[in-house]
């Protein structure tokens, strides 16, 4: 097994790789910003490295501090969590070049996928469904344009094929505004990513957001977790999540889940990754793959039983997958709820000193979160402090168990989201299951 490996994140997702680290008996190194200090897993690690100051520019997203940090210690792999460098073909390649192993796919991998035209065009050849658009990126005729979305049809959308992260995307519903629209999205998309490609989709109306998760070793073996559906979102930050999707079919689930473990095997793909897909009138249409863990794989973890950032561990260390695709079996329902650092009213982000926290416990209630008495949630990172994750036999049950662990959990001294879950959770519409990616932001009344 790996002797030991750097965990080059924070907070929950930091304390989350240290622990399944440790249970597989690897040796820690924490990475933080001065800022971070008393983090959880700071102070739990094998050893910590301070790698610049608060600013995650100057620190967590410093690749030769990571490195150098993995050099220092004598480390043999890099995890990179979520967000930050996970996402960085330019940080995983200096990765592999330092000799040390990147957890997570190859680099060249999520360069390819991180592109959003090839990713389509290799899914595309994998059998993974599309949304109808452009075969890759928009020349520069007006008119074949204009021709193509008539042939697509109003509404579409006009992306920027380096974008993420929600922007360097237009909407438009008439032929008039269309080559306006994508002068526009270009010029942004230029100045945005250093990237002013452009390409055209149908734009979905009403889609609900589910994502497969899969897991792929180097010996070429794939499998399928199942789905997630995400469709509780606000500015396309994600804030409910469960599994699996309300009304799905088997049949269906292990239809697309199986062109996802196709299309990992056909691009070489190693680790865990999420292929998102839009789904409307009882369609798939993908989107984009995330090709690193994500904030959500628990509530997976919880209906198979599978520890995906083990798996991801074993897998590094050129390990055969543990599971075969008989073996994952879906058990019961899972919903988690994000919890933030931040006025449940305006979602301002609430940063200071967590004066009184009382954790929320009982059967199928799982906490994952880096807080404690006394600790300082700092101003300069994301607001996310926490993860609630509830897990039963049915989604109702799910459901009880959440509003429960929901009315338990204290945490005074900054303002957090849990009215917002509350509300959410004793909302008709959540309830009855299956909405669509805005009913969040109709509800807040922001459309
Ligand atoms: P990013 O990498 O910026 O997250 P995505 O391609 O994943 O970009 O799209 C982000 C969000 O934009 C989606 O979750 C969805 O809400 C919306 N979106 C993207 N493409 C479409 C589409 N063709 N139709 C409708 N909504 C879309």
């Amino acid at each position: 097994m790996l002797s030991k490996v750097v965990i080059a994140n924070r907070g929950e997702i930091a304390l989350r790789i240290l622990r399944a680290c440790r249970e597989m008996g690897i040796q820690t190194v924490a990475v933080h910003s001065a800022a971070d200090r008393d983090l959880k897993h700071v102070r739990l690690a094998d050893e910590s490295v301070c790698i610049g100051p608060n600013p995650s520019a100057e620190s967590y997203l410093n690749i030769p501090a990571v490195i150098s940090a993995a050099e220092v210690t004598d480390a043999v792999a890099i995890h990179p969590g979520y967000g930050f460098l996970s996402e960085n073909a330019d940080f995983a390649e200096q990765v592999e070049k330092s000799g040390f192993i990147f957890i997570g796919p190859k680099s060249e991998t999520i360069r390819l996928m991180g592109d959003k035209v090839s990713a389509i065009a290799a899914m595309k050849k994998a059998g993974v469904p599309c949304v109808p658009g452009s075969d890759g990126i928009l020349g520069e005729d007006g008119n074949l344009n204009l021709k193509l979305a008539r042939e697509i049809g109003y509404p579409v959308i006009i992306k920027a094929s380096g974008g993420g992260g929600g922007r360097g995307m237009r909407v438009v519903r008439s032929e008039a505004a269309l080559l306006n629209a994508i002068t526009l999205t270009k010029s942004e998309a230029a100045a945005a990513f250093s990237n002013d490609e452009v390409y055209m989709e149908k734009y979905l109306e009403n889609p609900r957001h589910i994502e497969f998760q899969v897991l792929a070793d180097k010996h070429g073996n794939a499998i399928h977790l199942g789905e997630r559906d995400c469709s509780m979102q606000r500015r396309h930050q994600k804030v409910i999540e469960e599994a699996p999707a309300p009304g799905l079919s088997e049949e269906i689930r292990n239809k697309i889940g199986e062109r996802c473990a196709q299309a990992c095997r056909d691009i070489g793909y190693h680790g865990a990754g999420t292929f998102e897909f839009l789904y409307e009138n009882g369609e798939f249409y993908f989107i984009e793959m995330n090709t690193r863990l994500q904030v959500e794989h628990t509530v997976t973890e919880e209906i198979t039983g599978i520890d995906i950032v083990c798996e991801q561990l074993r897998i590094a260390d050129n390990e055969a997958l543990s599971y075969k695709q008989e073996d994952i079996e879906i058990k019961g329902h899972a919903i988690e709820c994000r919890l933030n650092a931040e006025n449940p009213d305006n979602f301002m982000p609430s940063p200071g000193l967590i004066e009184l926290y009382h954790a929320a416990g009982g059967p199928g209630v799982r906490l994952d979160t880096h807080i404690y008495n006394g600790y300082k949630v700092p101003p300069y990172y994301d607001s996310m402090i926490g993860k609630l994750i509830t897990h039963s036999d049915s989604r109702e049950s799910a459901m009880a168990r959440m509003r429960i662990a929901l009315s338990e959990i204290i945490i005074d001294g900054i303002k957090t989201n849990i009215p917002l879950h509350q509300r959410l959770l004793n909302d008709s519409g959540f309830q009855a299951g299956g909405i669509n990616i805005h009913y969040l932001e109709n509800k807040l009344g922001m459309n």
